[in-house]
């Protein structure tokens, strides 16, 4: 019986480059550790960091109030005004936003000072997006919706700038472009949609196809990994859906000659690798 991981399981490359960056802070002894926000929705991995002496800072209040040691900032990425937080409290600031995110704070600061008004295709609330606002000079638009497209009105002479938080649905994302170009602005629209939710659906699918069993590691409220599991679920009839190891109860007829296995994005390594030895090791 052959086990196989889909390629992109768990961790994206963003998530894994921040949760390893706080990490890498816990080695240097002494020192006062602080994530903006929780590094991941993981409660395993935020945990694991508190035990670690790690300490979530949940807002802007409470990091005015810090005045010594290092902030980790997340994935997700801040708005600019965190940073001057930071540099103000004398607070040394370890920047684990991802690259994807940075690159659209980036389009969205320099578009914004060359007079354009920044639209950006995502749930407001969000904390990318609260991000992503702050980088803009002018007061920015956060468009989710057919209905608030076809309701944005602004001066016929104003120029446009459509950007998109990086999990917003492709499709939905293009829909929403039409309705803007239709209206006969001036726009720049940059896709700044992140492609590793569609790969890492896309692999598992391709996975559950071909195997007998299929196991989809994640937590019970994470909707990402509730998506795996329906995907896996539409190709493979043995799908089953655990949080960790202790889950699992698997019983494999011996005519099983392939069990794949994919997890959701905020599942730590440590929990897929004991899953796959498991199976490999027991059946
Ligand atoms: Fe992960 Fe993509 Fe988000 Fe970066 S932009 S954190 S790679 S999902």
């Amino acid at each position: 019986m052959e086990v196989v991981l889909a390629k992109s399981s768990g961790f994206c490359f963003g998530v894994k480059r921040a949760v390893d960056k706080v990490y890498e802070q816990t080695k240097t002894e002494g020192k006062k550790i602080y994530t903006y926000g929780p590094i991941i929705h993981n409660e395993e991995v935020v945990k694991d960091l508190e035990e670690k002496g790690v300490v979530v800072i949940n807002d802007k209040d409470e990091l005015a109030n810090t005045h010594e040691g290092c902030v980790v900032i997340r994935s997700h990425g801040v708005s600019k005004d965190i940073y001057e937080l930071i540099e103000q409290n004398h607070l040394e600031c370890v920047d684990a936003t991802c690259p994807f995110v940075k690159r659209i704070h980036n389009i969205v600061e320099k578009e914004s000072a060359n007079g354009r008004k920044i639209i950006i295709i995502g749930n407001d609330g969000h904390p990318e997006v609260e991000g992503i606002k702050g980088w803009s000079k002018t007061p920015a638009c956060v468009i989710e919706s057919k209905d608030e497209a076809e309701k944005f009105t602004t001066d016929k002479d104003e120029k446009l700038c459509i950007v998109s938080q990086t999990t917003f649905n492709y499709k939905k994302f293009k829909d929403l472009v039409e309705i803007f170009e239709k209206k006969g602005y001036d726009i720049i629209v940059a896709n700044t949609i992140c492609n590793a939710t569609e790969e890492r659906q896309r692999e598992a699918l391709e996975l559950a196809a071909k195997a007998d069993v299929m196991i989809v590691i994640g937590g019970t409220h994470s909707s990402n990994t509730r998506k795996l599991y329906e995907l896996c679920k539409s190709e493979c009839e043995h799908t089953y859906y655990i949080q960790t190891l202790a889950d699992l109860q698997l019983e494999l007829p011996n005519s099983v000659e392939l069990v794949g296995i994919t997890a959701g994005a905020s599942t730590p390594n440590k929990i897929i690798e004991e899953v796959q030895n498991y199976v490999r090791i027991n059946f």
